[in-house]
């Protein structure tokens, strides 16, 4: 094959199965009708009718933007008002007494991408969980790095401690720091979210891997679904004032899944660090690479965030809006996780969030298998993801007895 591609992009390609597996959903729907096809593959907040939800003040505040905030540049790191109201939209009264530093990215996965490639040298391993978001290891590969992952849950079901102990102590003995990558609250795919005493235990074990000071941890706290996992769920942020002083805590916001401005394309990396010194280079190297790779940010979007910000009672009305989701996702799952446990299927602990997760020995048998019934959802590697975000209530009903049945075929 004639290729004019670098040896290092050769092969690469942009194949996705969610969004195949969403392609396939919608093919069978205009076949056979909506209500025929369980969509159980997107990543977007669906109503009962199967219509993406707008939180309604956003897109009212949206909507009415002056053109000038629609297609006028913004300001590399981004719009200072939406920098605060990125901040005080993750934090909310839960702010760690440490040094921050907010700049704004391309969605997180551009919260993502500068991460890896600012904080880890090229052939350096990256380490995440084993059940996580496919995109981790494409943005690890494009940049020539490793990609590893530890075994997420633990015999007990709980978060696996241990082994991330284990291979981030094995990864250290090769390298001088290592970015950690960990979804949570709400984690894709499982729904799991560490609870405040295995957050105590992470942080005591970054402390001992990096004692002595040789080494050093990039702790990167994917926050993607934070919004759908409740107030309590942001009481961790409070212990980053405790940082150890050779971690450096990384948060990656997203407006897609809080603000549901998915395709908009808005983000934000917020630096936390017990050291001012720490702050100012990561606001140096990363501002830079954001204007290397896509310069600036949407500004429409951003200056959405700082309107709602800049009014208590927006901020309010979008967070009661959101509660409706909320409250919907839970039924739903509350449904599933009840028929799941009536018919014996084994699921991960779902706590929120837009997925669950249903483990399996052969997840492509077991879609094709689904496939069959018009239920259209994504195999991973090892184990079925249901967007519980996406499928109507009343679809919901009866559908683990159908995961079970497919798996044992
Ligand atoms: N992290 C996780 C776990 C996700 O599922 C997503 C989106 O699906 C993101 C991060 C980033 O999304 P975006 O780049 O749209 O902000």
């Amino acid at each position: 094959m004639l290729s004019f591609a670098a040896s290092h992009a050769k092969e690469k390609s942009a194949a996705d199965k969610i969004f195949d597996t969403v392609i396939a959903a919608n093919k069978a729907i205009a076949q056979y009708g909506r209500d025929k096809v369980v969509n159980a593959a997107p990543g977007t907040y669906l109503n009962d009718n199967g219509q993406i939800g707008f939180l309604p003040t956003v897109e009212k505040i949206y909507r009415n933007l002056p053109a000038s905030e629609i297609v006028s540049y913004a300001s590399i790191a981004g719009v200072p008002e939406y920098l605060e109201a990125v901040t005080e939209s993750v934090f909310r009264q839960f702010k760690p007494e440490a040094y921050t530093k907010t700049i704004a990215t391309v969605g997180g996965t551009g919260a993502l991408h500068n991460i890896v490639n600012n904080y880890s040298e090229v052939g350096d391993t990256v380490l995440t969980t084993d059940w996580c978001w496919g995109p981790y290891r494409s943005v690890c590969e494009d940049l020539q790095r490793n990609f590893a992952t530890f075994p997420m849950f633990a015999a007990n079901g709980l978060f696996n401690l241990a082994d991330l102990s284990t291979k981030i102590n094995e990864i250290l003995a090769g390298q001088d720091r290592v970015v950690l990558i960990l979804n949570t609250p709400a984690h894709n795919p499982t729904g799991y979210s560490l609870t405040e005493d295995e957050w105590d235990a992470v942080l005591a074990m970054l402390k001992d891997c990096t004692a002595g000071g040789l080494k050093k941890v990039i702790l990167v706290i994917d926050i993607a679904y934070i919004d759908y996992a409740g107030e309590a769920s942001r009481q961790f942020l409070q212990k980053l004032s405790a940082l150890p002083d050779h971690v450096l805590a990384v948060l990656a916001f997203s407006m897609s899944k809080g603000y549901t401005l998915y395709g908009q394309r808005a983000g934000a990396m917020i630096g936390v660090s017990r050291f001012q010194e720490v702050m100012r280079e990561f606001d140096n190297i990363n501002q830079y690479s954001c204007r290397a790779t896509w310069s600036n940010v949407n500004r429409a979007a951003m200056r959405a965030l700082a309107t709602i910000f800049k009014d208590a009672a927006l901020v309010e009305q979008v967070d009661r809006e959101r509660q409706q989701y909320v409250q919907k996702i839970s039924e739903r799952a509350g449904i599933f996780t009840a028929e799941a446990q009536a018919v014996g299927l084994r699921m991960y602990p779902y706590k929120a969030g837009f997925f669950l997760t249903i483990p399996c020995a052969n997840p492509e048998q077991a879609c094709r298998s689904l496939t069959n019934d018009l239920i259209f959802a994504v195999a991973l590697s090892k184990g079925v993801r249901l967007s519980v975000c996406a499928i109507p209530t009343v679809q919901i009903h009866g559908l683990a007895g159908k995961v079970a049945a497919a798996i044992e075929k």
